[in-house]
């Protein structure tokens, strides 16, 4: 049977009705999967495919886009089922109609935004971590509970793209750097103590829409439980969001005056999985947010 066939009739099961395909339409954009919206009569589906292998890293992505839908405070696609068909895997969910105006341009839907990213950032856990690993673009991101948040930051995300990066060729400075900013983290947490928050993970313009009714949607994320200034952190990587979003979130639930250099923390962990993904044009930055979190350290 071919791919859309398995896919309709595993959309049959879940929804128990008929579901019978009247188009296919392929969808560009994604970063590591391939996409396609699937039309049916009176319901279309948002479809990704990879090769089978990457079954766990869609199971991963419904979960997390279940735990964010659960949580009831921001609109993301509704996980609807993964399987295999053949040589590939595949994830179903709910498609989301794109309104007219780009994310940046609609000043309500970006206070909305920050207002409901607070919101999903008040579920809180116990611990750091998630119940399962996932993926944050295609590098495994390992979410080990824990109760110690440095010590998570410290071993599962930055020690672990470090470790890539050594098998990947980039030894020499970048790792005795890396050491030296390890241990010298502990300061910038002696007067802060996060709480476990629900988080996105991957919070990039690129993984953010409004819809057809101006709502924001997030989607594509890489969930797990921790410091809510991670999120925040990554929204202002590449450019950053409006300030309307920002002042929304700080008058919801204000950060705190260590944020800056926690900031450059956390990002340096998707600085270095760009570097393992994509190669040396990221030495140098990586290099850089190390030597300048340092020299504020210290
Ligand atoms: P990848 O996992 O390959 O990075 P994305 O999740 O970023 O793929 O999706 C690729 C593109 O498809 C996005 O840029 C977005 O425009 C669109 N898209 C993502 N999810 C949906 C959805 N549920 N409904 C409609 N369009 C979507």
């Amino acid at each position: 049977m071919e791919i859309t066939q398995i896919i309709a009739s595993h959309i049959g099961e879940v929804t128990g009705e008929d579901f019978t395909v009247t188009g296919q339409h392929s969808i560009a954009g994604g970063c590591i999967n391939s996409a396609f919206k699937l039309q049916g009569k009176g319901k279309d589906y948002f479809v990704k495919t990879n090769s089978a292998s990457r079954l766990p890293m869609f199971e991963a992505e419904y979960a997390g886009l279940k735990e964010i839908a659960d949580s009831a405070s921001i609109r993301v696609p509704l996980p609807l089922c993964f399987g295999t068909a053949g040589r590939q895997a595949y994830l179903v969910m709910e498609y989301i109609v794109a309104g007219s105006h780009r994310v940046s341009a609609s000043d309500k839907s970006m206070q909305q935004f920050g207002q409901q990213l607070a919101a999903m950032h008040q579920h809180t856990s116990d611990g750091f971590g998630w119940h399962m690993h996932n993926t944050i673009g295609s590098t495994e991101q390992r979410n080990s509970r824990s109760r110690d948040w440095l010590e998570f930051w410290r071993t599962q995300r930055l020690g672990f793209q470090l470790q890539l990066a050594a098998g990947n060729g980039y030894a020499g400075s970048l790792q005795t750097e890396g050491e030296r900013l390890m241990s010298a983290l502990s300061s910038l947490f002696d007067d802060y103590r996060p709480e476990a928050s629900l988080l996105h993970g991957d919070l990039w313009s690129g993984n953010v829409i409004v819809d057809s009714d101006a709502q924001p949607v997030i989607y594509d994320p890489a969930v797990y439980y921790g410091d809510r200034e991670a999120d925040i952190a990554m929204t202002e990587l590449f450019g950053g969001f409006s300030r309307r979003f920002y002042s929304a979130y700080q008058e919801a639930w204000p950060l705190s005056d260590g944020y800056p250099i926690r900031r450059d923390v956390y990002n340096l962990y998707h600085v270095l999985n760009h570097l393992n993904l994509f190669g040396g044009g990221y030495l140098g930055q990586a290099s850089n947010l190390m030597g300048n979190i340092l020299s504020q350290i210290r």
